[in-house]
């Protein structure tokens, strides 16, 4: 069973319209691995007798285990994000982790590939921010691809947030969650990022569904990837797929 663990709310900021940057400073060492998640208990629990506990990405570096910080998007009638946006500074919150896969590998060498759509680019950032990732980044592209410019987290804040070593990072316009275009949009640029360098390694976190298509097609053209090199945020893919 996971451990119950705590923080404390320090700072809150507004950012857009919908999303909250969180600041928090742990009881004791996360211990994480820029990448990894963790899963916030909001304590509440529905009619249906389920708790509602939801995962939140770390965006900052592992180099600092006490003090982090999560940014969270409210979702339209969302219990979990809808308690998050309630948080204030002086409040406690419960939690587990941290947990997940995606992380930098150890040892690994080569061009590496992160590819965030929309929230997904707390995982991201999170993972260029690994300590152990700091040997790859003059080798790495970053790209985030979301829907609108005012999506989720403002373009300076990210840019700010990536390191000076990254050899290079894009943010692109995809269309909208679930319409008809937008995977072969997403596989359209990873054509295009195939066909100009050869790439030893390749990671993806947000929609499930651009996530395995892209993965699908890392897999086909002989890239290294496994299902440990994607973290899925909404529209997971089938357990069974
Ligand atoms: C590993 C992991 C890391 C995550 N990290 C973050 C993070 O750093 N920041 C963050 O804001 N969210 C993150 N999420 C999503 C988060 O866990 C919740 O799913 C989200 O906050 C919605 O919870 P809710 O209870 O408000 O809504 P729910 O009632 O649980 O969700 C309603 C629906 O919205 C879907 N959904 C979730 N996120 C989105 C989205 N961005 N766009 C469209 N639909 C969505 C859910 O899958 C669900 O189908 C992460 C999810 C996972 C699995």
């Amino acid at each position: 069973m996971a451990v119950a663990r705590t923080a404390r709310v320090i700072g809150t900021e507004r950012m857009g319209s919908d999303t909250l940057l969180l600041d928090l400073l742990a009881t004791e060492p996360l211990r994480f691995i820029g990448g990894q998640y963790l899963i916030l208990d909001s304590r509440i629990v529905l009619p249906s007798g389920k708790a509602v506990k939801r995962a939140y990405s770390l965006l900052t570096s592992d180099a600092e285990q006490l003090r982090f910080q999560l940014a969270v998007k409210r979702i339209p009638n969302g219990p979990g994000s809808a308690f998050v946006h309630g948080l204030e500074a002086g409040m406690d919150i419960s939690f587990s982790g941290p947990w997940g896969k995606f992380v930098p590998r150890e040892g690994a060498s080569g061009s590496t590939l992160i590819l965030a759509t929309d929230t997904g680019i707390t995982a991201a950032l999170g993972f260029v921010h690994a300590t152990r990732f700091a040997p790859l980044l003059p080798k790495t592209l970053l790209i985030w691809l979301r829907s609108s410019s005012d999506y989720f987290l403002p373009e300076e804040f990210v840019r700010e947030r990536i390191p000076a070593e990254c050899g290079e990072m894009r943010i692109e316009a995809i269309p909208a969650i679930g319409h008809p275009e937008r995977i072969p949009h997403a596989r359209g640029i990873l054509r295009q990022v195939m066909s100009r360098a050869g790439l030893a390694q390749a990671f993806i976190a947000g929609d499930g569904v651009v996530n395995q298509a892209v993965l699908d097609d890392l897999v086909a053209a002989g890239v290294p990837a496994s299902r440990d090199n994607v973290e899925s945020f909404f529209n997971m893919p089938k357990k069974s797929a």
